[in-house]
Formats: C-alpha cells, structure tokens, sequence
C-alpha cells in the first residue's frame, strides 16, 4: 500500500533504521525497486526525480506504481525527487504521489523557509509529506542531477532546527559531504556535524548522494538519525555493466528479454541496499 513518507520514516527513526530511496525512471526500474521490496520483505520508497519527466509523466509513474504495489506487503512511498518548480510539486500532488521534496537549498535561509512553508502548506492539505533541504550536497562524477548546485555547504545545526521548527516539514535533507553521483577523491562524511545536527532535532534526516559513500559509514550515519538514504548512480552503474555484459554473450539478444534483464539487475542492486540500511 502507498502511504506517505512521514509515516514509513516515524518507525524506522524510533528504530534507528533507513529507509532506501532508489530513482526509478522507467517501467523496469519501478519493477526493479519493487521486487526488490517483495524479496527482501523490508520497506523502501520509490522516487521519481522531477528532472525525469522526460522520461515519464507522473501520471504514467503513478499508474504503474499502482500496479506494481497491489500485491505488496511492505508498506511504500511515491515521492517527488528534487524540486525547485511548485507547480510540478502541484501536479505531483494531484497525480497521487504521496510525498514531495522541495530543493530550495540554493536560496538564502529566509526564502528557503518561506517557500517550503508554501509546500508544507500545499502538501500537508492533501495528506502528502515534505522533504526539504537545508545546505547544500555537492556533485561529484557521473551524476544525473541537473538542476542541482554543483557547491558544498553543510549544514548548520542550529540553522537545521530553526528551519524544521518553522517550516513543519516531515524530514530533512543535510549535507554533511556526501555527493550526488560517485565521489572524486577519498569521501569525508562529517558524523561529527550529523551528530549536532541530529542532536539539535527531531526529526527525520536524509542522506543524499548515499552511491559510493563505504558501508561503515553509511552505518555511522544511520545510528545517528539518517533514517532516509537516496542512491541512484550506483545502481544505474550496476545495471549499465550487467546489461553490457549480457549484450556481449548474446549480441542477438532480444530487446524484450534485455528489459526483463533490466529488471532483474536493478533489483539486485536495490535488495542489497535495502538489506544494509534497515536493519538494526
Ligand atoms: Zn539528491
């Protein structure tokens, strides 16, 4: 069943778990996601970036979403990835996704709150939970993310409370040296920071940029108040290479059979990261 983020993240915070989040952009990868939540009988959220409405309609990811959850024990989320434009927040809304992130992490402090209130407003209405971001995660090589500011800012701790207490938002996105895509150099993920932040309060955080960030730390960062992680380029890789290889042992290959292969390869890949984040 579809429900909204604030309530697939309330247990996993009081649990010290995370919740993954994988970029689905096409009828493969939703199935992808999907069967990988039907193995590992665990929950994660599937997430449509706003920069793939190229790819898909919302409508049409809604539909299939749908389809593919009837049969689904685990409770799961339909959530609007980075967004600047509110009226695709709007029409996300009414298309029936049941959880939105507003990405205004490159305005300053006031306008940031000022305009995730706006959705906070807009989405709370309809029984849909915010995301928003606060600081900002950089980009690293391979990424995906094209409307997103290429600079590193973290996140300012008592900046972070200021922002949840005014803004009533379900959970926050913080920077704390991660990047969207795969790292160009040796990662530095500042627990240290994510400590104070989570300390000061209450509230869901997410980790964005969670491709190619190590194992360990990735725990690290679950045991204190990361409870929603977002990969997406390392599970596109994954698939990329998997599907190469597969082209190259039978170049005769049939395209149906190739996206049933797609498929199954990104639900490899998302039941390995479901398996490492919710746990305890
Ligand atoms: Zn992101």
């Amino acid at each position: 069943m579809l429900v909204n983020l604030k309530t697939l993240l309330t247990k996993a915070y009081i649990d010290k778990r995370a919740v993954g989040s994988f970029n689905v952009y096409s009828y493969e990868t939703i199935h992808g996601v999907c069967k990988a939540i039907k193995i590992t009988e665990k929950p994660a959220i599937i997430s449509f970036g706003a920069s793939y409405m190229k790819n898909m309609s919302l409508e049409c990811v809604k539909s299939i979403v749908d389809e593919a959850v009837k049969d689904m024990p685990e409770d799961t989320v339909l959530h609007l990835d980075h967004c600047r434009d509110l009226k695709i927040i709007k029409a996300a809304i009414d298309a029936g996704f049941t959880s939105v992130m507003y990405d205004g992490s490159a305005l300053d402090f006031e306008e940031n709150i000022k305009n995730t209130k706006d959705v906070v407003d807009m989405a709370h209405a309809e029984n849909v939970s915010v995301e928003a971001e606060l600081g900002k995660v950089a980009l690293g090589d391979y990424s995906n993310e094209t409307d997103i500011d290429s600079k590193q800012a973290f996140t300012n701790p008592s900046s972070a409370a200021e922002f949840a207490e005014r803004t009533n938002i379900d959970a926050l996105a913080v920077s704390i040296g991660t990047v969207h895509g795969m790292y160009k150099g040796e990662p530095n993920i500042r627990i240290d920071i994510l400590k104070e932040i989570n300390a000061a309060t209450d509230i869901p955080l997410v980790l964005h940029g969670g491709s190619g960030t190590p194992k360990k730390t990735l725990i690290d960062c679950i045991k204190n108040g990361i409870c929603k992680i977002n990969v997406n380029t390392e599970i596109s890789r994954y698939t990329v290479r998997k599907m190469y290889k597969a082209i190259e042992d039978e170049p005769n290959i049939h395209l149906s059979k190739l996206a049933l292969l797609e498929t199954e390869f990104v639900s490899e890949s998302v039941s390995e990261y479901i398996r490492l984040f919710y746990r305890n």
